[in-house]
């Protein structure tokens, strides 16, 4: 089996070329190429042939085929469903916004957290996403959009900290210099809450935002909606978010999707409160986006006004979420592999 030669960082490119005897400077040219997405060694012209060829017989270069491409009528976004080498596929948005270019990624095909209204877990985990396939949304997208992408959300399909040495992997790759260089702190990791990986996570001190989708204030409701709740409870989840943010020195961001009737009342939003009461955090108000095969609601407009206002009473920095990319299936917990592939045939 041929190595995912872009999977591996310039320290361990330079070391495998330099065990064929090669100069960490050919290294660094290869590198280059395959992060401006090269996607056969032929394309490296400033190679030797003979190099080239050598590559060709040890290494695989992964690439995303785009298998559909809907850009939304309203804002712009565009939604990207990608076939993998294996023949699966994983869906990618481009959202524009006036501070520049973001993508929403997923971390794998399928996901395994099982949350009741969300449409990426419907048909379970099929596989996890290896680095290269992570960092191929962002540079392929880039390159089909013909700007740059300045910010990425580890948002999509799939649960980021289910992969987190495939994600760790990934950062080190964007965010190197010689690489697409993106910022740790133009990076969110969004988790559903698997607190030894956010313990994982902070021990490693990297300035991205995390954001924890908490969605309810006691395990009651949590339990509910998020099956992760049975196995980390609200309590230890938001002892673990306390540490993160005094170990790291960055505020938490918490996703609270507003399903009507569920988590959306006044006294959520007071418990709400007192729970995240001491803790440098900022609430993100989510309108729940309609999945078919699910009965949950949004709640109404008047509602989360008035969710906004007991948190923002309280002294908690809270913003409601504009949501984009509505009339393509492209919003929050709509990404779903088996319907984009299904209409995509
Ligand atoms: N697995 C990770 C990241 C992917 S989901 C996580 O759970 O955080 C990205 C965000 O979208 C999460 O906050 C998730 O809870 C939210 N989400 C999922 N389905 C949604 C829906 N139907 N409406 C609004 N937000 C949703």
């Amino acid at each position: 089996m041929k190595t995912d030669i872009k999977s591996l960082t310039l320290a361990e490119l330079q070391s495998q070329l330099a065990q064929m005897g090669q100069s960490s400077f050919r290294a660094g040219q290869v590198y280059a190429w395959l992060h401006r997405g090269a996607v056969t060694f032929g394309e490296m012209t400033d190679l030797p042939k003979a190099l080239r060829e050598s590559l060709d017989e040890r290494y695989e270069i992964t690439a995303a085929q785009v298998v559909r491409k809907q850009a939304s009528q309203q804002d712009g976004t565009v939604k990207y469903l990608w076939r993998l080498s294996d023949g699966n596929c994983v869906e990618t948005v481009l959202m524009r916004y006036r501070y520049g270019n973001s993508v929403c990624i997923s971390s794998e095909v399928g996901c395994p957290m099982g949350c009741a209204f969300c449409a990426s877990t419907l048909g379970g985990l099929v596989r996890r996403l290896r680095p290269s396939e992570m960092l191929d949304q962002v540079l392929f997208t880039q390159l089909d959009a013909g700007q740059p992408i300045s910010h990425i959300v580890l948002m999509g399909i799939g649960e980021p900290l289910d992969n987190l040495d495939t994600v760790l992997r990934f950062l080190a790759l964007v965010n190197s210099p010689q690489g697409m260089n993106i910022g740790m702190r133009h990076i969110s990791l969004s988790t559903c809450g698997l607190v030894p990986k956010i313990r994982q996570l902070a021990e490693k001190k990297l300035q991205l935002t995390l954001s924890v989708s908490l969605h309810a204030p006691n395990d009651e409701i949590r339990n509910t909606i998020m099956p992760v709740n049975r196995a980390y409870h609200v309590e230890a989840l938001l002892a673990a978010c306390r540490d993160y943010a005094r170990m790291t020195g960055r505020r938490i961001s918490f996703e609270y999707a507003m399903i009507r009737g569920v988590n959306d009342s006044p006294a959520c939003a007071r418990l709400l409160l007192k729970r995240l009461r001491g803790m440098p955090a900022h609430v993100n108000l989510i309108p729940l986006n309609e999945v078919a095969e699910s009965p949950l609601k949004p709640s109404s407009r008047q509602t989360i006004r008035q969710f906004q206002q007991i948190l923002a009473d309280g002294g908690l920095p809270v913003t409601v979420r504009r949501s984009l990319g509505g009339d393509i299936d492209a919003a929050c917990g709509q990404l779903r592999r088996k319907t984009a592939v299904t209409a995509s045939q």
